[in-house]
């Protein structure tokens, strides 16, 4: 069994703001695994957008101080006893839940599984989260069909390369939007049918026109605030307006009335109710790591920052500096 130190380095917010309020510790205690939780030392951690929210306070923290983050890939070196699912000490595996901004955690085993052996580790932490939403909302959110028209807002973002990437598997129309040139050409690598420069070009128009006035039977927004009403406008009669996020802020309360002239669905979404059960956990975990092996999709990662510039990589992400996926380096 792997030696385990008391202390470890981590990253603390005790109170809300901006990325001024994280702490970057190196004398914090070593969690102890309790019953169904395996702890693992991290070899890499996933950011996510929503790690900023509950840095700003969007997302309320269950309890301060709260250390951020809710993925990471690293070995188990200890485990906690009861159910393990199968998981035991020098696993190599991949988990979703809090407290990842540290060298180690204690994870529920519930959710974490064994990183496939062709599978470079930190393509773990890079695409369970994002991966996994992406693959959801294509499934269950709004079931994509081949054919289908799809918008996809920041298409050149974290999760909109999985939705590029995922839905030309499907064999969908994918329309993204991005605000440079440069990310325009990433999705469009990616998968993205048509690409619309938000900063050049205006979006419904261009919708409308590749559509034939149809519109998009999808609608996937994780912009937020910004896009809603847009959104809305480029769907198509009976179409989903799928709102899983608040890169811009969140959406203000909606008229319900809004929804009539289309006929449209609204949902807003999150991937853990989609993975809350062991079976649906692995079920859509399987199915992603099969895409990433067999369809040899690319898991694109922006940067690999050292855990203790986790400042610079938050602003990085809200300066919309990005494209794919920020881990951090908990060596580092
Ligand atoms: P991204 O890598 O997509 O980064 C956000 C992108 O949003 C930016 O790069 C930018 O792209 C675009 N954007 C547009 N307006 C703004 C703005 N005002 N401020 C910042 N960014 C803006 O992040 P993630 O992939 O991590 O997350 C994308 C969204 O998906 C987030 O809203 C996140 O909360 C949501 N999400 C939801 C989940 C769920 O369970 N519901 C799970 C995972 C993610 P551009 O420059 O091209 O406009």
């Amino acid at each position: 069994m792997a030696s385990i130190p008391d202390k470890m380095k981590g990253v603390i917010i005790e109170k809300n703001g901006g990325t001024d309020v994280l702490q970057y510790k190196t004398d914090l205690p070593v969690p102890t695994p309790k019953a169904g939780q395996v702890l693992v030392k991290n070899d890499f951690i996933g950011i996510n957008y929503i790690d900023t929210y509950f840095r700003t306070g969007l997302y309320p923290a269950p309890s301060l101080p709260y250390i951020l983050g809710r993925e990471a890939c690293g070995s188990i070196v200890k485990t906690g006893g009861g159910e393990m699912y199968g998981l035991q000490d020098g696993d190599k595996v991949v988990w979703m839940a809090e407290g990842a901004y540290a060298e180690y955690t204690a994870a529920p085993a519930a959710k974490a599984i064994k990183v496939p052996t062709d599978m470079d580790a930190h393509i773990g932490a890079a695409a369970l989260l994002q991966g996994l939403t992406a693959l959801t909302l294509i499934r269950e959110a709004h079931p994509v069909k081949k054919g289908d028209w799809v918008l996809v807002h920041a298409a050149a973002g974290g999760t909109g390369l999985w939705l590029c990437q995922l839905l030309k598997a499907v064999g969908a129309n994918i329309i993204g939007t991005a605000s440079t040139e440069e990310k325009v050409d990433t999705a469009t690598k990616a998968g993205a049918t048509h690409m619309i420069n938000y900063s050049q070009d205006d979006v419904k128009t261009k919708v409308m026109e590749l559509t034939k006035n149809a519109g998009c039977i999808a609608v996937f927004d994780g912009v937020g605030k910004s896009t809603f009403d847009l959104s809305l406008d480029c769907l198509a009669r009976k179409g989903s307006l799928v709102s899983f996020g608040n890169a811009s802020g969140a959406v203000p309360p909606v008229t319900i009335a809004k929804l009539s002239p289309k006929n449209a669905r609204l949902m807003r979404p999150t991937l853990f109710g989609y993975i809350a059960s062991r079976e649906e956990f692995e079920h859509y975990t399987n199915e992603l790591f099969d895409f990433i092996l067999k369809d040899k999709l690319d898991v694109r990662i922006h940067k690999t920052y050292p855990l203790s510039e986790v400042a610079t990589a938050h602003d990085d992400l809200e300066g919309r500096k990005t494209s794919g996926k920020l881990l951090l380096d908990p060596s580092k």
